[in-house]
């Protein structure tokens, strides 16, 4: 039997079941090679085509223009929080980040080591409830770049809207990534670690418009130099080559949900599922992001005390939940509804939020 939890990770998380099924099935003989993906040379025909593929996925999926690159890179997300700055900031340079949450204060912490990172807008004396409206922006058309987070993993916020900006807009997308179709074009660099919407921890996404290449410092180490990848189609040396294979298996898996639009109408449909027992609980839950800034990917909630939720939480995981706990930095609860998490899923938890208000 096939006894899959109810998981609302918030990374690692839930992979789509048939991806997991095709891994299974190909893991000791991929494409008649008689051996795993993982024992096949990184230089081999049959990876090359597995990397590839998972590129070119990947550019079709998002329309991604001619002039930005696709690269696989190792580190995580948190890598790129400092590669941004030595890449791109000057010592005596300035770069505008947005504190939209931890993950912007840790990005704006590694940038601090390199230039002089300024804070263009900031939303933590509201407690990181909600994103700055685009005219609260005080951006510097003169900066190196702007950064933003573009959904908010710990707090539960998520940008509707980009700024158009002077400066090349970069963006975390750690935590929303392939969740809904974006313009491409107002991005200087996107990046996301793949253990949320793309795949298993390991590989790092990054999508990067050529001309920062050109502008870019070039006396750091090769290995923390965007164009290294750039020019090496990420191969310079070895790639993390079964998360790329998983990567492009999820990206399969996307294209056969019928694309980004529909990939984002399911989002909204299981997000509203949850977000309706909270808003229809008489405040028994109260979601701690202020309903325009709501994510569709991870959704945070209160209940009226602690002790009520550490109940909440227990018998959630003795019904099969998992995952439901908020981020150690904040508490509360939070679920994460990843592009892999199923509408049943999201339906049983609503169903279990409703049971629990009425039992206590
Ligand atoms: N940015 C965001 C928005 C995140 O959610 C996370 C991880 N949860 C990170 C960055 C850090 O990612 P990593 O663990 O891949 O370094």
């Amino acid at each position: 039997t096939n006894q899959r939890a109810f998981n609302f990770n918030a990374g690692p998380s839930a992979l789509p079941l048939g991806v997991l099924q095709t891994a299974q099935e190909q893991l000791v003989n991929f494409n008649n090679t008689g051996m795993s993906i993982m024992e096949l040379s990184h230089r081999s025909k049959d990876f090359e085509q597995v990397h590839n593929e998972a590129i070119a996925r990947l550019r079709t999926l998002y329309a991604v223009p001619d002039n930005y690159e696709i690269i696989f890179l190792q580190g995580g997300a948190s890598l790129q929080f400092s590669m941004i700055p030595m890449n791109f900031l000057q010592q005596d340079g300035q770069a505008d980040y947005i504190l939209t949450g931890v993950w912007s204060e840790k990005a704006l912490a590694e940038a601090k080591l390199f230039g002089t990172p300024v804070v263009a807008a900031s939303t933590k004396d509201h407690h990181y409830k909600h994103i700055p409206a685009i005219d609260e922006l005080n951006l510097n058309d003169a900066a190196a770049y702007v950064h933003i987070t573009t959904n908010n993993t710990i707090y539960g916020t998520q940008w509707k809207e980009f700024p158009a900006t002077t400066a090349p807009l970069i963006a975390d997308m750690s935590s929303d990534i392939l969740s809904t179709p974006i313009d491409i074009n107002k991005f200087g660099l996107i990046y996301a670690g793949a253990q949320k919407n793309l795949g298993p921890s390991g590989v790092t996404v990054v999508i990067i418009r050529k001309d920062l290449l050109d502008k870019a410092n070039t006396h750091i180490p090769t290995m923390l130099k965007y164009s290294t990848f750039t020019e090496n189609n990420s191969l310079y040396n070895t790639p993390p080559t079964f998360g790329i294979y998983m990567l492009g298996e999820v990206l399969k898996w996307v294209e056969a949900q019928g694309g980004l639009e529909k990939i984002a109408a399911h989002n909204e449909a299981k997000a509203k599922l949850i977000y309706d027992a909270i808003d229809e609980s008489n405040s028994f839950y109260v979601g701690h992001a202020d309903k325009e800034s709501r994510s569709l990917m991870n959704i945070t909630f209160r209940l009226a005390d602690e002790e009520l939720e550490k109940q909440f939480l227990a018998e959630a995981k003795e019904a099969g939940f998992v995952g439901l706990n908020g981020h150690r930095s904040v508490g509360g609860c939070r679920a994460s509804t990843y592009n892999a998490v199923p509408y049943a899923t999201c339906k049983a938890l609503a169903d279990f939020m409703v049971q629990f208000q009425a039992k206590h």
